[in-house]
């Protein structure tokens, strides 16, 4: 059942990350107060949006509310939102706590709309397996659906698409593959190249291979970088969904021009699994980065058969939606 409140402790962060007090402060998530920061409660439909990384927290507001004073000296400038880091291992908790009132109350508005077409009846909602935040899926009959608050993808009988706990969108390359926390290590010292850089990114397969290409041989040339270097490597082939083997490579085809040799790795995956919206998903991409619109669109198309609710495919069919090649 999803939690009725969770207490928690936090510290505010600024724009550069960095904690804003040295104490804790005392959180809560409830459905009566909503998102309580130290005494102040920010009621739940004023949230839009929570994004998590790791044990951070981007709380999207909506714009130009009226904050209490030491509320809004801590809404990150220029934007609507709250930077919090969650102490105690909680952030998952805490995003879903919120995540689980939030939803409640969309889907409350949503039953509302049906009944008042009359429809009330047919109103049919699915919960999360892994967030236990609730989703409408009256005009959903595909066989996957997809979470709006964690993005994961389940089917009709709330089991998981396979891995995918490990595989997501690239907030690098937008293609989709396992995305894990990579090292990037850059220390290199060339005569007109200064470059020490020391980082984490949590990035695909694809992405940290790039990563890897780029930055060995001048890595080897000054060693301390160089174990990082080959520890993303090690990381890079750690063992994969057998499905999506071909995955990391074939994206990097497609990102590199090379949509003939991507196109081979493709099929060969959808052969084994055709049924993937994941797959189908960089399948559509990969041809709309290789200036094939016509074939990005039906993968993109068939993607949405198989998960209706698909936000990613369905966000770059909008954008394309009144081209002229898709029309055609
Ligand atoms: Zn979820
Ligand atoms: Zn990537």
């Amino acid at each position: 059942m999803p939690s009725s409140y969770l207490n928690f402790r936090f510290h505010f962060l600024n724009e550069e990350g960095k904690k804003q007090s040295i104490i804790p402060l005392n959180g809560r998530a409830d459905g009566e107060s909503g998102l309580r920061l130290t005494e102040y409660a920010i009621p739940i439909e004023d949230i839009v949006h929570v994004y998590r990384h790791q044990e951070k927290l981007a709380v999207i507001l909506k714009p130009y509310l009226a904050l209490p004073k030491n509320l809004a000296v801590n809404v990150l400038p220029e934007t609507s939102a709250l930077l919090i880091e969650v102490a105690d291992g909680f952030a998952f908790n805490v995003k879903s706590a919120i995540d689980q009132h939030l939803s409640r109350l969309h889907i409350a508005q949503a039953r509302m709309r049906w009944e008042a077409e009359g429809k009330g009846k047919l109103f049919r909602t699915i919960t999360c397996p892994v967030c236990e935040a609730t989703t409408d899926t009256t005009a959903i009959f595909s066989e996957y659906i997809y979470c709006h608050y964690c993005t994961t993808i389940f089917n009709q009988y709330r089991q998981l698409l396979l891995k995918s706990e490990q595989y997501n969108i690239c907030p690098r390359c937008n293609y989709y593959g396992r995305l894990q926390m990579y090292p990037e290590v850059r220390f290199f010292w060339l005569p007109k190249e200064k470059e020490f850089s020391f980082g984490e990114n949590y990035i695909c397969d694809t992405c940290a291979g790039r990563t890897y290409d780029e930055t060995i041989w001048r890595n080897a040339l000054y060693l301390v970088g160089l174990p990082f270097t080959l520890y993303l490597k090690y990381m890079m082939s750690k063992e994969q969904d057998p499905i999506l083997t071909e995955m990391a490579q074939a994206n990097r085809l497609a990102q590199d021009g090379n949509m003939v040799e991507a196109d081979v790795l493709y099929s060969a995956m959808l052969l084994r699994n055709a049924n993937h919206p994941g797959l189908l998903y960089n399948y559509g991409l990969a041809w709309l980065h290789n200036n094939e619109p016509k074939k990005a669109f039906n993968y993109l198309s068939r993607v949405l058969e198989l998960c209706y609710n698909y936000e990613p495919a369905r966000e770059i069919l909008e954008i394309y939606k009144d081209t002229e090649i898709i029309r055609n």
